[in-house]
């Protein structure tokens, strides 16, 4: 049994700046997602505070030898930093499920799991990469030098706050830099026990420092300061176009966007088992009640499998209960935020006004013990313009429209704004390789929906859904200048 008393876990409510935990006032209430309650307060850093963190980072990047340590003993670092959260899981699992949307069995079988190794798959590059000799006049000897940027700002999404606290600094811990992270003022707490487990795995104090606040002072100030040479960011594309903004004004400085999406699923007539696709296609919209970048919330599919698709999904839909995420059994997570949970009924509402036919959910849970669960919906659309089509919803919301031929499915999976992922299930080879071809999406699945543990596959957006790749070595590489040098060799 993995079920705990949320009220004996201790709250980490603090910075963690040059090795230590910093306190200040609280600024901000930080709620529990799955009964609302207030739990903590969250300091908030000023234009100060991040000038100090940077400060850190920056000495760390100069005096700390973390750059021109051996890279072998980086890695070395950085893979006993992985062995110490697995072995931290119970603690770590337990304030992730606290405070965020991921329940406790989830967070001990994945989350924490998959951030040690993901930490270890980056580290593995730190001594495994190098430069390389150029095609120079024979008098001369021409290399590229490969060299971390310097302090690199992070700056993370509340949905899995674990994975992706590892996505944006793991990769840029192991090329070298050093490294300021922002969580998001929601779940802002699993960084700073992040933090901690790096200095006790012997990572020198101020390599990697998290400040706490909100975006429009602290992540603001972060990628406005001078001293910061990247910033990485995961998000909404909104966010995302400030940060590019406030980068550009006060740089120019590289930029790592991965921002949202509205990923189409393509369903073709000749799918073999329409229970296995059923099954696939709910888990699509409903893993973490819909809260993922790529979920696959535009079902497009081939109209004779329309009636028996729709009463799959809504038979498994319909078997998805709330739980709280301190429990084990919860299988459904709660919506974040009331805030967030009003937005998903504004566009529902907007969508039901244009048109679309709600064929199950389109209403909250009521439960005994608070917090925000909204019911697996299914919207039937035949307009392409419909709000619920057209919007990144960010909720367990999917909607359906059906297609008669190959030709209209692949101009329907077309979004005008985003292009994160898309999935295509088909018996048919070349067809599957078709879409492929024609799908602008910077993933795309073939009878199947969602990552596997494979870090090597590169993670981003085409259009308005990023700039740059997390995971793979993509990811690696963003976090290096590449210096040319030339050598004459007749002086
Ligand atoms: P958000 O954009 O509201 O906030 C993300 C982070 O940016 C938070 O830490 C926030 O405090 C900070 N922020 C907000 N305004 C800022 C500003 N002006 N300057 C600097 N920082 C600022 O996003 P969210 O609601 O936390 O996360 C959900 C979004 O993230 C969804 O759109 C989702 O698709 C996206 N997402 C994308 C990926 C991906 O890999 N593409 C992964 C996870 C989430």
């Amino acid at each position: 049994m993995s079920s705990f008393d949320p009220a004996r876990i201790t709250i980490p409510c603090a910075h963690f700046l040059h090795g230590r935990q910093v306190c200040d006032d609280a600024a901000l209430e930080v709620r529990r997602p799955a009964d609302g309650q207030a739990y903590a307060g969250l300091p908030l850093a000023d234009a100060e505070r991040v000038d100090e963190a940077v400060i850190s980072a920056r000495q760390a990047f100069r005096r700390a030898n973390w750059a021109r340590c051996a890279p072998r003993e980086r890695a070395r670092i950085m893979r006993r930093w992985a062995d110490l959260i697995e072995a931290d899981i119970d603690y770590l699992a337990a304030l992730e499920a606290l405070g965020s949307t991921r329940p406790i069995d989830q967070a001990r079988a994945w989350d924490v799991p998959y951030t040690a190794e993901g930490i270890r798959f980056f580290a593995e590059f730190s001594d495994k990469h190098g430069g390389e000799v150029a095609a120079t006049a024979h008098d001369s000897l021409g290399m590229q030098i490969a060299e971390p940027l310097g302090v690199v700002g992070a700056i993370a999404p509340w949905n899995f706050p674990l994975s992706m606290t590892c996505w944006k600094v793991a990769p840029a811990l192991a090329a070298g830099n050093t490294v300021v992270l922002k969580p998001s003022e929601m779940t802002p707490f699993t960084a700073v026990r992040l933090a901690e487990l790096a200095i006790e795995a012997g990572m020198p104090p101020g390599v990697f420092n998290v400040i706490q606040g909100d975006g429009p002072t602290t992540g603001d100030a972060l990628c406005r300061h001078p001293d910061v040479a990247k910033i990485t960011f995961t998000g909404s594309t909104v966010t995302g176009r400030a940060i590019m903004g406030a980068c550009a004004e006060t740089g120019p400085k590289p930029v790592t966007l991965e921002l949202g999406g509205k990923s189409p699923q393509l369903v073709f007539g000749d799918i073999p088992d329409l229970d296995r696709t059923a099954k696939t296609l709910a888990a699509a919209i409903t893993g973490n009640a819909g809260q993922v970048c790529v979920a696959g919330s535009r079902l497009l599919i081939e109209r004779s499998l329309l009636e028996p698709m729709i009463e799959r999904l809504s038979a498994r839909f319909d078997d998805l209960a709330p739980g709280l995420t301190w429990q084990a059994g919860t299988r459904f997570s709660p919506i974040i935020s009331e805030t967030q949970t009003g937005r998903l009924e504004s566009i529902i509402r907007r969508a039901r006004e244009a048109g679309a036919e709600l064929i199950t959910g389109g209403a909250r849970f009521e439960t005994e013990f608070g917090g925000c669960f909204y019911r697996p919906t299914i919207l039937q659309v035949d307009d392409s313009d419909n709000p619920a089509v057209h919007e990144e919803i960010f909720g367990p919301v999917l909607t359906v429209q059906a297609f008669d031929s190959e030709e209209e499915a692949l101009a329907l999976a077309e979004h005008e704004v985003y292009g994160l992922a898309a999935g295509v299930h088909t018996a048919d080879l070349g067809r599957a390789l078709r879409a492929v071809r024609h799908l602008s999406a910077g993933t795309v699945w073939v009878n199947r929906y969602g990552r596997s543990n494979d870090y090597i596959l590169p993670t981003g957006g085409y259009k308005r859904s990023g700039i740059g790749r997390d995971l793979g070595r993509a990811a690696f590489e963003a976090n290096l200048h590449h210096k040319s040098v030339l050598i004459d060799l007749n002086p």
